[in-house]
């Protein structure tokens, strides 16, 4: 630790990192040439293109999904297709938009063919890429949407639903954990806690 990091630590402003958000712009060139010429797994094969992640950089909010599907592998953006309508409106209901202090990206940056659920060591060689998204977005807060991201972030195999309506933490960040927006598509009845997840989640923010 340097001189000016320990002072800051003893008056209380560590950690440091955080003091440092919005200034490693450099950070992310490298990541994002990783990301598009990665071959760590097999889904590499069938990609159209990886998909990254979009929005404000510098964002407050982040939000993590599972992995792209057909419109996204085609477009390169996440959450293009009908979740991601789904999304934007639940976004607009707490007056947030993707392209305003919101980030967005999912554990894999490629499509399991077919929309199939990510395979374990897909998400173990891809997950390194979103902690180094976070790392460098440094968001105040993080909506882990549906089990593979809470999963993978929480490192716990437990349920959404015993999950949802607490604040976790992951590497000292307050992490909410909802409902995936595709399964929201088809289980309707879910919507409700979905909107209560994200009333929470915006109070959680208004206190931070
Ligand atoms: N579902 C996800 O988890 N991510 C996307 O980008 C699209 C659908």
């Amino acid at each position: 630790m340097g001189r000016r990091e320990a002072l800051l630590a003893e008056m209380g402003l560590a950690p440091v990192w955080r003091l440092r958000k919005k200034k490693d712009i450099d950070g992310w060139i490298p990541l994002k040439q990783a990301v598009s010429g990665c071959t760590a797994c097999g889904l590499h094969a069938s990609r159209t293109q990886t998909v990254f992640g979009v929005g404000d950089e510098n964002a407050d909010w982040m939000l993590i999904g599972e992995a792209p599907g057909a419109e996204e592998d085609r477009l390169g953006d996440p959450f293009v297709g009908q979740a991601g309508r789904l999304l934007d409106a639940m976004l607009a209901a707490i007056d947030l938009d993707r392209s305003r202090n919101v980030y967005i990206a999912n554990v894999l940056k490629c499509r399991p063919p077919g929309n199939r659920n990510p395979a374990p060591e897909e998400v173990a060689k891809c997950t390194p890429h979103l902690l180094r998204q976070i790392e460098l977005v440094r968001p105040k807060l993080i909506l882990a949407m549906g089990r593979f991201a809470a999963q993978t972030l929480l490192k716990t195999d437990a349920s959404i639903s015993s999950l949802r309506g607490r604040v976790h933490r992951y590497a000292g960040l307050p992490l909410i954990v909802t409902y995936h927006p595709a399964y929201l598509l088809r289980t309707l009845e879910d919507k409700a806690k979905a909107w209560e997840d994200l009333v929470f989640a915006r109070k959680t923010m208004q206190a931070l």
